[in-house]
């Protein structure tokens, strides 16, 4: 079987569920290997293991941890010139979309970016022009370097032995350009990080104020599910930027989205389209969010959220 190179998506060796939806996504493409670049492997060996990694290749150096894009092209793409992999898979995170435009140009490859899902025959299927769009494309010159979007593969376990390839890279002086001189640590919450939550509450300018997102949080606490935003409720300072869904926000790929509040515009629709299933809360009937929605509330969300969150409190 062919080998499907996926570049592991970790924080000091936790492995993101990106990872793992990519590993399940590579068992049906090929034979997965996984590339783990940075700190932490110990910690990341099981999990890659667990979901089907057949070879783990190792660049165990804190140097390249965190966002260091230049160093983690160069890296895969000595294990492309080496091993000549069907595909490379990374996640369609900021870095891993510069990780593979960076792998792409060292490799004469053709890359494809936002890929919802990826064909046997590597066809990957697209959400193009801000969302509008979806596209089947097929990389027609090197090695298929392919972005998928974070929530869209159910990751499945099949367990496999990860046998561990250390490898090095001696890097060029353009790579040793950047550094990581401080990590950035975000605020710890019980919540889930947004791109990776399987369920997503946003509010929008319906909510009025910061104060009223408590409504917001009290459904995504119930569901276990992650807060959202569209940019009217960011830009008006109610919540924070980190929390923006949309063109210029996060884009979320999760089962469940939920909107209040919001009214649908084609932006906003941008980052939360291939979300599975599509609740919208919204008074005007006549909201576009509508038109997009698998479920809609016609109603005040100050009435509707309260008793949705009460009575998914009361089935615990
Ligand atoms: P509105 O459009 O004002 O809608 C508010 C909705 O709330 C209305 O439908 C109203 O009926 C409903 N409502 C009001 N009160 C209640 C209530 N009590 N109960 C129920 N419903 C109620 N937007 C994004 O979201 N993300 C982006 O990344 C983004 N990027 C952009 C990039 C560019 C270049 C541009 C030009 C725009 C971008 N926008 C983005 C902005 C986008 O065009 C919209 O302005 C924005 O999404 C509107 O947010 P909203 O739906 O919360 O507000």
């Amino acid at each position: 079987m062919a080998e499907i190179l996926v570049l592991v998506d970790h924080a000091d060796g936790a492995v993101k569920k990106v990872t793992l939806e990519l590993l399940t996504k590579a068992r049906a493409l090929g034979t997965p290997s996984a590339v783990f670049i940075g700190a932490g492997y110990d910690k990341a060996a099981e999990k890659l293991a667990e979901y089907g990694a057949a070879k783990a290749y190792v660049a165990e150096d804190a140097e390249l941890d965190g966002y260091v894009t230049a160093p983690k092209a160069e890296l895969l793409a000595k294990l492309v010139a080496e091993h000549a992999p069907a595909a490379v898979l990374v996640p369609a995170t900021a870095e891993g979309k510069e990780v593979a435009a960076r792998l792409a140009i060292k490799t004469g490859s053709g890359v494809l970016t936002d890929a919802v899902d990826v064909s046997a025959d590597l066809v990957a299927e697209q959400s193009i022009f801000g969302g509008s769009t979806v596209a089947h494309s097929k990389v027609a010159k090197g090695t298929p370097i392919i972005a998928m979007r974070p929530n869209a593969t159910a990751p499945e376990a099949a367990p496999a032995t990860a046998e561990r390839v250390d490898v090095s890279v001696e890097l060029t002086d353009a790579a040793k350009l950047a550094k990581v001189v401080e990590k950035v640590v975000l605020p710890k919450g019980d919540r889930p990080e947004l791109t990776e939550a399987s369920i997503v509450v946003s509010g929008g300018r319906g909510v009025g104020s910061g104060e009223n997102f408590a409504v917001i949080e009290k459904l995504a606490d119930a569901l276990g599910a992650a807060v959202g935003a569209s940019r009217a409720a960011v830009d008006a300072g109610w919540y924070p930027h980190q929390a923006q869904v949309g063109q210029t926000g996060k884009t979320v790929s999760p089962q469940l989205y939920i909107a209040a509040g919001i009214s649908g515009a084609i932006q906003h629709r941008a980052g939360m389209q291939t979300s599975k299933t599509i609740v919208a809360i919204n008074k005007d009937e006549e909201a576009p969010i509508f038109e997009l929605a698998d479920y809609g509330v016609i109603g005040d969300l100050f009435k509707v959220v309260p008793q949705v969150t009460d009575e998914i409190l009361k089935r615990k």
